[in-house]
């Protein structure tokens, strides 16, 4: 495949080659086969990938296995790789406007957004630059005839399967610490979106990773990921997703080869407001927390409970600011919200959403797609939600708010109220009453919890589930440990 342009609304985006990357070289699919890549803003095909299937998922994990046996990458010292991971953020940096142009193509998202996650992107390939070299091991305090350390050593090949909704960044947050620990993979971008991971191979290659480090098959879940979830070589696979489909991830790990798994998954994120709470920056918070990139985030807080009080003024003003966010053209300047990322999406947020109405909850604003091309869904309040309807149970993934009211009640029903659902990513608190907040901060059952903000992400900061939200942290230093085994050497002492 050539490489292409496409011109939305005048301008001009450079697509990548649209190939599978196997051993450093772009190379079609074994059967020819492609599938097509839309842009949501405008329901067009702008491009088709070529759609690996399980014989090209086999070449891809060849390749990768290739390169880590020789050593080029996992012997090499944790400096070089180190050094070659900063290279390739340089690069990221460098190519900044070219790489938010193929992610807002893709995804939809606002191109001021897109600019600030492949900033993201830069800023992670580098902090696992910086640190692939204090990945250290231990010596133990055995018996005085021997030495006992403990080595920590790459898993070998990973297979990284990732989402539509931050492409890059997603890839960025388990290449970064896969590569820095020396294993080599073989990437799977959504299917929705597999440009600006494309774009990066293309980069990786003027970095100068070694060819079969970095591997990329593009293709729909269940034939391509499937391939790599069950493939008997691969020795670990990291996955952030839906629930239910990392479910099946864990099934064809299980039944393959028992390779690792990792998995970062759902979400149904309460936010709990008191009347004492700062309420003009828990109304900005609420606000990003279920609008920011059109409501497609995991940790997304959907569930709003809200104490009686203060429901009625913080949700009229609430809806005031959805009703004046600025929905459409993701390339225009001054853009807050773009499409959503395809047909399947619209559909299902729109489903959750009309099985809520039935269910006795009431529209406040928003809720019918917007009349015009691309998959425009405007900012949603559902208000009278009880934590037992489908809208608060299950992850919609769009954006819609549900709130949930509570009375002065005890604490400890309003904790077990945010608990009682099967997810457990992310949890925020909003009170002035810090003894309040750390008390039910602690009792909260999610991976992260935010006590007077929300939405903190930080590079150093491990983020990742309890419960269904699934297991294994990304970001950090943890990030590396999900990428590394242990190895325990015993040498003799004793002449
Ligand atoms: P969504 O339903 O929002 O598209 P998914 O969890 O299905 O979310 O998709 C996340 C990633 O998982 C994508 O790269 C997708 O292609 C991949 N995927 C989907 N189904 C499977 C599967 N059965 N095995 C492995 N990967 C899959």
């Amino acid at each position: 495949m050539a490489k292409q342009s496409v011109s939305i609304n005048n301008i001009d985006i450079e697509l990548p080659n649209c190939n599978l990357f196997i051993g450093g070289e772009f190379t079609p699919a074994l059967s020819g086969a492609t599938f097509p890549v839309e842009y949501p803003g405008s329901e067009e095909t702008i491009a088709h990938a070529a759609y690996a299937q399980p014989e090209d998922v086999d070449r891809a994990v060849s390749a990768a296995r290739q390169a880590f046996e020789s050593g080029i990458w996992s012997r090499a010292s944790a400096h070089k790789r180190g050094y070659l991971l900063s290279r390739l953020a340089d690069l990221v940096e460098k190519h900044l406007e070219p790489l938010a142009r193929l992610e807002t193509l893709d995804n939809g998202k606002p191109y001021s957004s897109a600019l600030g996650d492949i900033r993201s992107v830069a800023f992670c390939l580098r902090y696992y630059g910086q640190i692939a070299s204090t990945i250290e091991g231990e010596s133990l305090p055995v018996n005085d005839d021997h030495l006992c350390v403990t080595l920590r050593e790459p898993y070998g090949v990973c297979g990284l399967i990732i989402p539509w909704n931050y492409p890059l960044l997603m890839a960025a947050w388990k290449l970064g610490p896969a590569l820095a620990a020396g294993n080599t993979v073989i990437l799977k971008p959504a299917e929705q979106t597999p440009l600006s991971v494309l774009k990066l191979a293309e980069l990786s290659r003027e970095a100068g990773l070694p060819p079969g480090v970095f591997n990329i098959v593009n293709g729909y879940g269940e034939v391509t990921g499937a391939a790599i979830a069950s493939h008997p070589d691969i020795d670990k696979v990291a996955f952030t997703g839906s629930t239910a489909t990392g479910k099946l991830i864990m099934q064809a790990a299980a039944q393959s080869n028992l390779k690792r798994v990792s998995l970062e998954l759902g979400g149904k994120s309460p936010v709990i407001l008191f009347p004492d709470a700062k309420l003009d920056t828990a109304l900005e918070d609420v606000f990003g927390g279920i609008y920011d990139n059109q409501g497609q985030i995991c940790c997304a807080g959907s569930r709003l409970f809200a104490h009686k009080k203060i429901k009625e003024p913080f949700v009229e003003q609430l809806t005031a600011r959805a009703q004046s966010r600025v929905v459409g053209d993701p390339f225009e300047e001054g853009i807050e919200q773009g499409p959503l990322v395809s047909s399947e999406q619209l559909e299902r947020v729109h489903g959750y959403v009309e099985s809520a109405k039935q269910q006795g909850a009431r529209l406040l604003t928003g809720g019918e797609r917007l009349n015009r091309k691309g998959y425009f869904y405007p900012p949603t309040v559902l208000d009278q939600v009880s934590n037992s309807m489908t809208i608060a149970r299950e992850e919609v993934f769009g954006p819609v708010l549900s709130v949930i009211e509570f009375d002065d009640h005890a604490l400890d029903s309003i904790i077990a109220a945010a608990n009682d659902t099967d997810y457990g990513l992310a949890a925020a608190v909003y009170t002035q009453d810090m003894d309040r907040a750390l008390y039910i901060g602690k009792r909260l059952k999610a991976g992260v919890v935010w006590l007077n903000c929300s939405q903190k992400f930080d590079l150093v900061a491990p983020f990742g589930g309890y419960k269904q939200s699934g297991f294994g942290r990304d970001l950090g230093r943890h990030a590396l440990h999900e990428y590394t085994q242990i190895k325990t050497l015993w040498m003799r002492a004793k002449p």
